[in-house]
């Protein structure tokens, strides 16, 4: 009983985006928790994808990659459908959803006909990112909610950790409070997407944009 392959669908229309190059709208009124489409393209694993976009320009953010899991990645490069025009948005109207190994974006929200759609890329941090990774991947969602960029998490947390460092050598300082309150600050991690109506729980684990 596999889920139908939701190639199209009548609950959007692509256009031009204010945020971002080609964009996606609700052609009509979309209610709380409708699967809009899914999320498709060529499923290859991460060392064909790395090999794919190897000579990628690292000052270009544009990806159409998607992270399934530890062995899969959708590239809408190539075969992909309107999904991959949906904007990273920090506070979106819709959400990504793995079941059954493929990609499903939902409204998180009821979404009013031509509203643009949005959901948190939540594009992982690595080893080997540039120092102005944050300004390649800047976000301008435009939500009062925007943290800036489309990484998860905001902050680059070896960052934090030197800060934290330097902060805690001079003893005397008689301000020392403020660091423990920043600590906290930090969202409440991959929690949020752990919220999913797939059974298997682990699936969102590794979800997420990949950029290559
Ligand atoms: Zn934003």
């Amino acid at each position: 009983m596999a889920i139908p392959v939701m190639r199209t669908s009548s609950w959007i229309k692509v256009r031009n985006s204010p945020i971002h190059g080609r964009g996606v709208f609700a052609a009509k009124r979309i209610p709380k928790g409708t699967r809009v489409i899914e999320y498709l393209g060529d499923r290859i694993s991460h060392a064909e994808a790395d090999q794919r976009y190897e000579d990628h320009n690292p000052n270009d953010n544009h990806t159409f990659l998607f992270i399934v899991d530890k062995k899969v990645v959708i590239d809408a490069g190539v075969g992909g459908n309107a999904a991959r025009f949906i904007n990273h948005s920090c506070d979106g109207n819709c959400e990504s959803v793995i079941e059954d190994r493929r990609v499903f974006i939902e409204t998180t929200r009821v979404v009013q006909k031509g509203e643009e759609l949005g959901y948190d890329y939540e594009i992982g941090r690595e080893k080997d990112d540039p120092p102005n990774v944050d300004e390649i991947f800047a976000c301008r969602c435009g939500s009062p909610k925007c943290r800036g960029t489309m990484l998860w998490p905001a902050k680059d947390p070896r960052k934090k950790k030197a800060v934290a460092k330097k902060k805690a050598t001079p003893v005397k300082s008689t301000k020392g409070k403020p660091t423990k309150g920043k600590a906290t600050k930090g969202k409440p991690s991959k929690s949020k997407s752990g919220k999913s109506k797939s059974t298997k729980g682990k699936s969102r684990a590794g979800a997420g944009r990949s950029r290559r």
